[in-house]
């Protein structure tokens, strides 16, 4: 008899309300601070960048849930609910006693987990009367979500693509032209910021630090433009619960409940959205989840970070939050998980990782490629660089069970799936792919330009 494979929730059944962790943990909320005072910033600060209902959830303490207005769910039905997958193609080959089940992101129009906030960023940002979204993007997963949301809602988007990008992924650029999103390579002549950088050609291929500088400067400059961000903060974290509400109440009617849960982390937004639900269980209900966040070697953020007082980018212009960070000026090697080459981390994912809540782990690239083609010969889909940790750690997890002859039962988050990513496959076949060494001196050497912030608790 087969087995069945893919559980796929009906539109009714899809949550209706995120939940906000912060209402759980109000302690886990850390402020962003004005470097020059060391004081937390005032949320006026923020309105010009950001939509005031997203500032508004960002520090929301009171809410349990946030309900999700019912055009963003509209949007959602574009590609929601996505299927929780149970693995048994991968489990055949692998001879584990264990269970895998994968969620997967990579079903979403723009082929990423990132549409779940895209969407009620676009939404709230258009509902307050703003008609331009602009924002950074390196390897194109976020412009091309931010692009797929601003065309449902009716708002321009402005994406400042590095240039190096722009040139090496022209079908991520046209993923975003066809959504209708303007993509210019950056640094560009469309910033102050920019055309001072473009007059030291050493700066012509652009970097991610400068693409923010410009799309925050477009934000503080024009009225009718705010800026957006894809990852890290609060409200993002938020909306993306909605990938780990859905994967409880799928494994709920198969009558199944995670021991471990794993997602790669590169600045947090896919772990929190998977773990969070199941996290709260942890807390309310006293359940024994194991949660494990995969990182590249490359940029371990979690496992060799600081816990400090940082800068949210390499220009110094995203005031500093709590968090794990290697330095805002920490240079990752070019390892092709590009989502995961992040110096800092999500602060709530770093208050997790602070207590103790949630483990961490980091792998070299080789061995994620090959688990990532091991994946791609039995389950068929053919996963992103970045969600391939994700794999690659639950796959290990599955093989520790074939040891011990545990039958636990492992959920992972298939963040986006690879199609742009031929690339990256063909220097893994073509044997080029190279492992790089941990990175000790470079990170204590960024970890020296810190900033000095006297508040509360941190830099320990
Ligand atoms: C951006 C991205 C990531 C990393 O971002 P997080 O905020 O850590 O989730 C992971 N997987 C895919 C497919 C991405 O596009």
């Amino acid at each position: 008899m087969l087995k069945n494979r893919s559980f796929v929730l009906p539109l009714s059944k899809m949550p209706n309300k995120w939940i906000n962790i912060l209402y759980t943990l109000p302690e886990a909320l850390t402020p962003l601070v004005d470097p020059a005072t060391s004081q937390p910033l005032p949320v006026e600060a923020l309105l010009p960048l950001f939509a005031k209902s997203l500032i508004e959830q960002e520090i929301n303490t009171k809410d349990e849930f946030i309900d999700i207005p019912e055009e963003v769910q509209k949007v959602y039905s574009l590609y929601r609910p996505t299927p929780l997958i149970r693995a048994t193609f991968l489990e055949e080959a692998l001879q584990t006693p264990a269970k895998i089940y994968y969620k997967y992101e990579g079903v979403s129009p723009s082929g990423s987990h990132k549409a779940n906030t895209s969407i009620p960023q676009a939404y709230y940002n258009k509902k307050e009367g703003i008609t331009k979204l602009a924002t950074e993007t390196g390897a194109g997963q976020w412009g091309s979500a931010l692009s797929f949301a601003c065309n449902q809602f009716g708002l321009e988007c402005l994406i400042f693509m590095v240039r190096a990008s722009f040139e090496q992924k022209p079908y991520r650029k046209i993923m975003m032209q066809t959504y209708g999103g303007k993509v210019i390579p950056s640094p560009s002549d469309k910033t102050k910021i920019g055309k001072t950088l473009l007059e030291d050609k050493l700066n012509y291929n652009g970097s991610l630090g400068i693409a923010i500088s410009e799309a925050v400067e477009m934000a503080m400059e024009n009225n009718d433009t705010h800026y957006t961000l894809g990852s890290v903060l609060n409200h993002v974290l938020l909306h993306q619960t909605i990938i780990g509400e859905e994967s409880k109440i799928a494994l709920e009617e198969v009558g199944d409940y995670p021991d471990i849960v794993i997602a790669c982390c590169g600045g947090g937004s896919n772990f929190g959205g998977i773990v969070i639900p199941f996290l709260k269980d942890n807390i309310v209900k006293g359940k024994k989840t194991q949660f494990i966040a995969v990182e590249p070697t490359a940029c371990p953020t979690l496992t060799k970070g600081k816990y400090a007082w940082d800068f949210g980018d390499t220009g110094k212009l995203i005031p500093p939050a709590l968090m794990y960070t290697l330095g805002h000026s920490f240079m990752p090697s070019p390892v092709h998980a590009g989502g995961l080459r992040y110096h800092g981390e999500s602060p709530l994912v770093s208050y997790f990782y602070n207590k103790k809540m949630i483990d961490a782990v980091a792998l070299q690239q080789i061995e994620v490629f090959e688990k990532a083609v091991l994946f791609a010969k039995t389950e068929s889909i053919i996963p992103a660089p970045e969600s391939s940790h994700a794999i690659a750690t639950a796959i290990n997890e599955a093989l520790k069970c074939k040891e011990t002859g545990e039958k636990k039962t492992i959920l992972f988050n298939l963040s986006g799936h690879g199609h742009f990513d031929m690339a990256a496959y063909e220097s893994y076949f073509g044997g080029t792919l190279e492992n790089y060494d941990h990175p000790e001196e470079k990170i204590e050497e960024a970890l020296k330009h810190l900033p000095q912030i006297n508040f509360g608790c941190g830099n320990d």
